[in-house]
């Protein structure tokens, strides 16, 4: 049995209005001491709710981040936001390289790698994504695919405080679909050994997080997988039954 706490972080996309403080609301209460005790739990709302959401007078151990930042820590970048500014909201980590910004925004590893260096020098953790595409998956490259994002997207000075690595697969993200747990197994014992390769001790003791439709009656399978250590969630982090469901399957 792994020695890391897991973490269960939500990533609520695009979705969140002020009028859902009520479900973040019922997350954090819901959120005991005793599940407290046995994993910890992020949420990730749209930029406009991270301030309201990080001094909820509710929050308690539920802690918040974001989805994205600009690789610089200020300037000429209209629209964009800077890691800075989304830790003097009061968020404490930050999705980098999740699949809907590399293919929606066309980001690459290296853009990727640059905004994970912005997140650790605004001292906030980097969630960084990693995951193979189904046409990768069918081609039997998924491996490949994946050690060739670690190498481009986790910059050099990544420690098991300042980096989490998710495995997503973009085929199961959105569509009720997952991996078998030895096909999990697979990957996260491959980017496990990468990043032992890369970073010694602090590669063992690196949070990985397994992402890619995990709901309250999947999570504690795919959570006892050798090597995961907690997951990335989206659609089931809207509603407080379903993330407070999988945080206690885990648990
Ligand atoms: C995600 O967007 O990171 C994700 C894993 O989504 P879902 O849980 O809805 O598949």
């Amino acid at each position: 049995m792994s020695s890391i706490k897991p973490l269960i972080a939500g990533n609520w996309k695009m979705n969140g209005l002020r009028a859902d403080m009520d479900e973040f609301a019922a997350m954090a209460q819901g959120f005991s001491s005793e599940l407290a005790s046995k994993a910890d739990a992020m949420i990730c709302p749209p930029f406009t709710l991270i301030a309201a959401l990080a001094n909820h007078p509710d929050r308690g151990a539920l802690a918040v981040g974001a989805q994205d930042c600009h690789p610089a820590a200020s300037g000429a970048h209209t629209g964009d936001i800077s890691a800075a500014m989304i830790a003097d909201c009061g968020a404490t980590a930050i999705i980098v390289g999740h699949s809907e910004r590399r293919h929606d925004h066309d980001e690459g590893d290296a853009l990727v790698a640059e905004k994970a260096q912005a997140v650790w020098e605004a001292g906030l953790t980097a969630i960084i994504c990693v995951g193979e595409t189904e046409a990768e998956r069918r081609g039997g490259t998924t491996l490949s695919v994946i050690e060739q994002q670690l190498a481009g997207s986790v910059p050099l000075g990544a420690t098991s405080r300042n980096t989490i690595i998710a495995y997503e697969p973009v085929w199961a993200i959105g569509t009720g679909l997952t991996p078998g747990t030895d096909d999990v197994a697979e990957v996260h014992g491959f980017v496990r050994s990468f990043l032992e390769g890369r970073f010694s001790e602090e590669g063992t003791a690196m949070r990985l997080l397994y992402g890619g439709s995990v709901k309250p009656g999947n999570a504690s399978e795919l959570m006892l997988v050798p090597d995961v250590n907690g997951a990335l969630v989206g659609g089931a982090s809207l509603k407080a039954t379903d993330f407070l469901g999988i945080l206690r399957a885990v648990s």
